[in-house]
């Protein structure tokens, strides 16, 4: 049976670790999150956010536009708070209405401080393994959680299945510089059970529950599920994880892998910008 990677544990270590390093500081670390229009979705990933900013002591501005806001309102939002020297992260809560044009608004956040990691000096710098870039919170969540679990990705085969910028490019790169072989797979991939089987480590951040069944998998991997789709009201993963689980040797859970992590790995973002802007 598979060990679980648990998110929440991790988590909670992250959060004791940047309270005490807030504590410490002379002011708080600020984050604002602007939200457009109402996903049910987003709102409850904010008020994750919010809850875990309270916990560790940063101060957390929530900033809900409605859903038919134009672009020039919402720019000049950003240019406020990109200017503001009190605010040491922005971030606006993806999805956005599709009438508004998001690589632009994303490009329209000051990349140092841009704690999603999603302006394209922060992926330019992701791409030439600088670490004084943000690293998308949710790839950090996924290294994070190896990287506790003493699970070494250098030299092992690891395939990401998703190329989104959001979280399979990110995270297909974010491995390539911890010098692992990486396969990216897609909606076009051809026979993908021919590549995850020979995976050592498996990410799967796609959004339909039963990709990644039995046929897909080899006895000693790891597999981490970054899905996250509602069914019935139940947060569902990729993996169908009662068959795999007897397989594999580690596996992540949906709730309670990736999920937690990205959370921590956001604010430990936000600690970074506000150690750079006050250096
Ligand atoms: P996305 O933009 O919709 O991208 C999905 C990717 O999956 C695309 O690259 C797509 O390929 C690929 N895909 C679709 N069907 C496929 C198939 N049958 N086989 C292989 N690949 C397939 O989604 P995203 O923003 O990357 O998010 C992915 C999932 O992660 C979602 O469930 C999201 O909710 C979840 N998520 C979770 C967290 C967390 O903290 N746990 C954070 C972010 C996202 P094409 O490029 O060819 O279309």
């Amino acid at each position: 049976m598979a060990k679980l990677l648990d998110g929440k544990i991790v988590r909670d270590k992250i959060a004791q670790d940047l309270k005490s390093k807030i504590e410490n500081l002379q002011a708080p670390p600020r984050l604002v999150i602007i939200q457009v229009g109402d996903n049910p979705e987003s709102n409850t990933y904010i008020a994750q956010k919010i809850k875990f900013g309270e916990k560790i002591g940063a101060n957390v501005k929530y900033l809900k536009l409605p859903g038919d806001v134009t672009e020039k309102t919402l720019n000049f939002q950003l240019s406020t708070f990109n200017s503001e020297k009190s605010i040491n992260g922005i971030i606006v809560q993806l999805p956005i209405p599709e009438n508004l044009d998001k690589d632009k608004i994303i490009e329209s956040i000051n990349p140092a401080k841009d704690v999603d990691g999603l302006h394209s000096v922060n992926f330019k710098k992701l791409m030439e393994n600088d670490p004084t870039g943000f690293v998308p919170a949710t790839t950090k969540g996924v290294l994070t959680l190896l990287d506790h679990y003493k699970i070494n990705p250098a030299g092992k085969h690891v395939v990401v299945v998703g190329r989104s910028s959001l979280v399979g490019k990110p995270t297909a790169l974010a491995f390539l510089n911890l010098d692992a072989t990486v396969t990216v797979c897609h909606s076009k991939t051809q026979n993908m059970e021919r590549l995850t089987k020979t995976a050592d480590i498996i990410i799967s951040a796609v959004g339909k529950p039963g990709l990644i069944t039995k046929n897909h998998i080899s006895p000693g991997q790891t597999i981490i599920d970054v899905g996250t789709t509602v069914v019935d009201g139940k947060l569902k993963g990729d993996v169908t994880a009662g068959e795999v689980e007897k397989i594999v040797d580690w596996i992540s859970p949906v709730p309670g892998g990736v999920g937690p992590m990205t959370v921590a790995s956001l604010f430990q973002n936000l600690l970074q910008a506000y150690q750079n802007q006050n250096d």
